[in-house]
């Protein structure tokens, strides 16, 4: 139980297994290609100033979030790192990218001139990375319009407060069995970055990969790897070979019981009566709930680990808590600890698990846990 945790529920950060995964994608990656450290929302739920710390000690120079509030979080916390922001913002925040020194994405003139209108206000320089849609469909300018992307990026690259520092673009479906469409993906990347810079257009930074192309396509390594899921030593998706990388789950989610009763047969628990016992039964209640991002619809496939017995949720998952059946744990006691996702040795409850029964990916799950569950780290 962990007095400063404020309540008997947490998520516990293993800061020596994110040091492993650190260490062993760098060595996937190779000493010449920079390890990017994706840190966005609050580092999957891990907690980003503290993952950043450990990427620090990994000798990570560059950090990629989602938000510029998440790169003041950073900042705010003394990061003195390269923070590339994933996502486009809004001219109106271009000041915020100047003070903060973020490092934005862009693909239009316009948003790049907002950006060196706010850097040349205050003296400075800003460096952005040039957005490209290969195939994501999300943001940056589209592959397949070379002409209209060159006009566009010739007149960014004469503004006298604002530097291209690279290009990036992102893969949908490197995590897929079939890899045909990210490698024409690729393609389109290098038809795209040959046709600019020899159109005279200084490109000197390149970054495609996420994790699934580290672990599978080398040829997409170029200048950076942005490391996410990987970090947290999940896998993006179950088509994908574990052999490829060896990586050990960072976060696990604990919970203490907090009340324990013997019920008869007939008693029904939660709301919606989904669970009425078939025979006398003990149930224990927990402090934790899908506010904590314990997801509700996992209740009637949910177990969770008790003194090494596995236990099926019973009822509902509630807002703030949900109720267990231990009838089966020997000597269980109000106080015992619980597993909702981790290890005990012997047992197992993955974000895999829990997403897989949810129908959604285990970066949801990660980054459910992360928002409200008091964070415990240790070593
Ligand atoms: C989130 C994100 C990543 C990291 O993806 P993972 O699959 O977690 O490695 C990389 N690049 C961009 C643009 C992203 O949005």
């Amino acid at each position: 139980m962990y007095k400063e945790a404020l309540r008997p529920a947490w998520v516990e950060i293993n800061l020596s297994h994110l040091d492993y995964n650190i260490k062993s994608i760098k060595k996937k990656i190779g000493l010449d290609k920079e390890l990017i450290g994706v840190i966005k929302a609050d580092g999957y739920g891990h907690g980003s100033i503290e993952a950043a710390e450990i990427l620090r000690e990994n000798g990570v120079t560059t950090f990629a979030i989602a938000t510029f509030f998440e790169a003041m979080i950073l900042r705010n916390a003394g990061a003195k790192e390269r923070i590339i922001c994933l996502g486009l913002s809004p001219d109106i925040y271009a000041d915020t990218a100047v003070e903060y020194d973020i490092t934005p994405v862009f693909c239009s003139y316009e948003n790049a001139k907002a950006y060196n209108d706010a850097a040349a206000a205050k003296g400075k320089t800003i460096e952005a990375l040039i957005a490209l849609d290969t195939g994501m469909g999300r943001i940056g300018y589209q592959a397949d319009q070379i002409d209209e992307a060159v006009e566009d990026l010739k007149k960014v690259a004469e503004l006298p407060n604002f530097k291209i520092h690279g290009i990036f673009s992102h893969l949908s479906t490197a995590d897929a069995t079939d890899l045909t469409y990210s490698r024409e993906q690729e393609e389109k990347y290098n038809r795209f970055y040959d046709a600019i810079t020899a159109a005279g257009i200084e490109v000197p930074y390149r970054t495609l990969a996420n994790s699934a192309a580290i672990m599978r396509m080398p040829s997409t390594h170029f200048d950076g790897c942005r490391a996410g899921i990987i970090l947290y030593g999940l896998y993006p998706s179950h088509d994908v070979d574990p052999a490829d990388l060896s990586i050990k789950p960072v976060m696990s989610v604990k919970a203490n019981i907090v009340h324990l009763k013997d019920v008869p047969e007939g008693f029904s628990v939660g709301y919606g009566r989904k669970y009425i016992s078939d025979a006398p039964a003990r149930i224990a209640t927990l402090n934790l709930g899908y506010a904590d991002g314990y997801p509700r619809p996992y209740s009637p496939y949910g177990k969770v680990i008790v003194n090494g017995v596995v236990c099926p949720i019973a009822g509902n998952i509630c807002m703030d808590q949900c109720m267990v059946d231990v009838t089966e744990v020997p000597d269980v006691k109000v106080g015992d600890e619980v597993i909702v996702m981790g290890t005990d040795g012997v047992n197992s409850i993955t974000a895999d698990d829990i997403a897989d029964a949810t129908g959604t990916i285990n970066y949801e799950i990660s980054c459910a846990f992360g928002q409200r569950l008091p964070k415990v780290f240790v070593r």
